[in-house]
Parts: C-alpha cells; structure tokens; sequence
C-alpha cells in the first residue's frame, strides 16, 4: 500500500455545547488538517496522485469554505445571532470537535472523488484526532 499526504493550513473559530471546560466558550484555532490518499498500485507515472490535485479540489475547498469560518452546532444560539451580522458559519449537526472536523473533511474529500483514507485534524500542535477507514 502507497500514501501520500498533504497538510493544509486554516484557521477557525467554534465551542463546544455541554463542555464543562474553557472550551464552551467562542475560541480560535489555527488547525492543520492533514490529507492521506491511498492506492494499492502507482499510476504511470509512479504516483498515489499529483500533489497538485489536492491542492486543486479538497485544499481549495478548505480554503474557501472553513478557513477564517466559525464552526457551530445545529442547536447553537449563536449561528443565528452570526449569520444575522452577516458572519459565514458552518453548521455541524454535532459539537464541532476535532473528531467531527476529520470526519467533515474526509467525507467531503470522499465526495469529491478523491480516495482519501485519513483525515487527522490539529487543533493545536500537541492535540489532534483522526478519521479514517
Ligand atoms: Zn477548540
């Protein structure tokens, strides 16, 4: 088995509904997600695939969807007070945990075609999750 991967660079803001810590309360992050593809054989030019073409799919969607977003939860109060100043949200149905941020981006890397087989989230340099088959 072949992997490549690719590290993407964005920042967001969330919290955490029900969490007894500092972490139900609005804060930022500057996370990393990173991006594995996986293939059993090499295409004909001895690639799992072209760097470039995560850049140009997945990477561009980060960008332009989560990077400098606020992640919340369906059932929190604050989407619509943001939405209403005209701030760009992204809705979870659950808590926007790491966890549920590789799941997010796996899944839309899956839909874009792309045979993505992890997903690891940093929300700091020290604490990351993982989503993967
Ligand atoms: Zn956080």
């Amino acid at each position: 088995m072949y992997k490549i991967s690719r590290q993407i660079d964005f920042c967001y803001a969330h919290r955490l509904l029900g969490h007894q810590g500092k972490c139900r309360f609005l804060h930022g992050h500057h996370g990393r997600a990173r991006i594995t593809i996986s293939a059993e054989k090499l295409n004909e030019m001895g690639m799992v695939m072209d760097f470039g073409d995560i850049r140009g799919t997945l990477e561009a969607w980060i960008d332009a969807e989560l990077d400098h977003r606020t992640i919340l939860c369906r059932e929190d109060p604050l989407a619509a007070v943001l939405r209403e100043r005209g701030e760009p949200v992204v809705i979870f149905e659950e808590n926007p945990t790491a966890e549920n941020l590789a799941r997010f981006i796996y899944e839309k890397g899956r839909e874009m075609g792309l045979p993505v087989t992890e997903v690891r989230v940093w929300e700091t340099p020290k604490c990351s999750a993982i989503y993967g088959r």
